[in-house]
């Protein structure tokens, strides 16, 4: 494999740091003492100025008006861009739009792609993606409660949402529900997209986390559907089809996320180095720089992210050239270990920081308030150890270390 960046790909790679140097960062004070939907015309300044620099959606298609990257190309995009929090934001490639317009991509009607996909990548509307529930676990996304049953032309949807991310102020969710309750367990469920002003479609609330419930794009919604009725023509792909085009979706997804902790690992790691080259801590003016404690959190720091860095390419090279079946393990591998090695590193840079660390000054407690979940979302660390620790373990099995470790 070779992970060298072409002339192309730097020139944008510079183009797009200078841009969150000069353009976002200096934004980041403001963005985390307000509510983003007061951050919102400020952010769509930027946004303009992206489409001008022609940086728009550089994972969609061409076609659809990005910039058509590969995988691990838009990899190294995200990785700058999730520097600061409001990169992928300003350049269009935010989750979860990013992965509904994936699917609306591959699986959507005509139709379907004028009416949503569309605006969506134009940044002219928001979405939300609605599977998990209240009452039901994540975790085993097989047992869903929310129903949509046929009723003429429609459906009818029944069924208690909650953590659908941006659903405040999305012009419409893609709500993952049983249309096939007597089908096998994995052919149940389909995707069906509902404009979040049809009756029936209720946001009951910002969830609040972490103390803070936000709004508009920066927020996770409790949604309540009671008898919310849509076409059938709504539907995406096949009747039935949701949780294979849900596996389609997540694979591209999980390395964009990890590239995204790993912009948030660079910049972590930045700001403790500073801090320590800087902060006198003794009259004979040595700084923490020079306590080797400290210096042993900086060595482990720049070890780590760069073991997480090159399995997460590793990752998204296998994908482009294997597809995402074949790439099935090293994703759930990158998922726990990224998220972890992100965890680590914004606390030792917390720590080195002191209670500035614990402040708003920096942004470092805006990371470790909010990057917690990614040990949580896009199933929990223990699912994904689970599922490959049964490969391993039954690889070694049948065939001995190297198969288990695929060496
Ligand atoms: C910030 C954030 C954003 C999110 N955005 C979205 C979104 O946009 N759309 C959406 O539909 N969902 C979203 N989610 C929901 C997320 O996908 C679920 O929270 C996740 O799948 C876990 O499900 P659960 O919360 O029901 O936890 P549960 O399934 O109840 O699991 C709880 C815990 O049990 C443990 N556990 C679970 N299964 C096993 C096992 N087999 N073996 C050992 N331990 C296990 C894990 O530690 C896990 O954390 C988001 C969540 C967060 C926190």
């Amino acid at each position: 494999m070779n992970f060298e960046i072409s002339e192309k790909m730097q020139i944008i790679l510079d183009m797009i740091n200078e841009f969150v140097d000069k353009e976002l960062i200096p934004l980041e004070p403001e963005f985390i003492n307000k509510e983003f939907v007061d951050m919102v015309p400020a952010l769509a300044e930027k946004r303009r100025m992206v489409k001008q620099m022609e940086l728009w959606a550089p994972n969609h298609p061409k076609e659809l008006g990005g910039m058509g990257l590969n995988l691990l190309e838009h990899g190294l995009v995200s990785e700058a861009l999730g520097r600061t929090p409001i990169g992928h934001y300003v350049f269009g490639c935010q989750a979860p739009d990013a992965g509904n317009i994936e699917i609306l991509h591959l699986h959507g009607t005509p139709a379907q792609k004028e009416q949503y996909l569309k605006p969506l990548v134009e940044g002219k509307i928001r979405s939300c993606f609605s599977m998990t529930e209240v009452d039901m676990p994540g975790s085993n996304p097989v047992m869903l409660e929310t129903t949509a049953v046929k009723d003429g032309n429609d459906y009818v949807i029944n069924g208690h949402k909650w953590y659908s991310t941006a659903a405040d102020g999305a012009a419409f969710s893609i709500v993952m529900a049983v249309t096939n309750p007597d089908a096998p367990a994995y052919m149940q469920a389909s995707m069906i997209i509902v404009p979040t002003n049809t009756p029936g479609y209720n946001l009951v609330r910002n969830i609040p986390v972490m103390g803070h419930r936000g709004s508009d794009y920066a927020s996770h919604g409790e949604i309540l559907f009671q008898s919310c009725r849509v076409p059938q023509e709504n539907r995406l792909g096949p009747e039935g089809h949701g949780f294979i085009m849900a596996q389609e979706r997540l694979g591209p997804g999980r390395i964009h996320h990890c590239m995204r902790w790993l912009g948030i690992c660079n910049r972590s790691f930045d700001l403790m180095c500073k801090r320590a080259n800087q902060r006198l801590i003794s009259p004979d003016g040595k700084t923490l720089a020079t306590k080797q404690i400290i210096q042993a959190w900086i060595a482990e720091s720049a070890a780590e992210i760069q073991a997480a860095r090159l399995m997460t390419l590793h990752a998204a090279w296998k994908i482009d050239t294997q597809g995402a079946k074949a790439a099935r393990y090293d994703i759930s591998f990158i998922k726990f270990m990224v998220a972890n090695t992100m965890q680590q590193v914004i606390d030792r840079a917390l720590q080195v920081h002191g209670g500035l660390g614990m402040t708003d000054d920096t942004i470092l407690a805006y990371f470790f308030r909010h990057e917690r979940a990614a040990r949580i979302y896009d199933g929990a660390d223990e699912v994904h150890k689970m599922a490959v620790a049964k490969r391993i373990l039954q690889a070694h099995k049948e065939s001995g270390y190297r198969a288990a470790l695929n060496i």
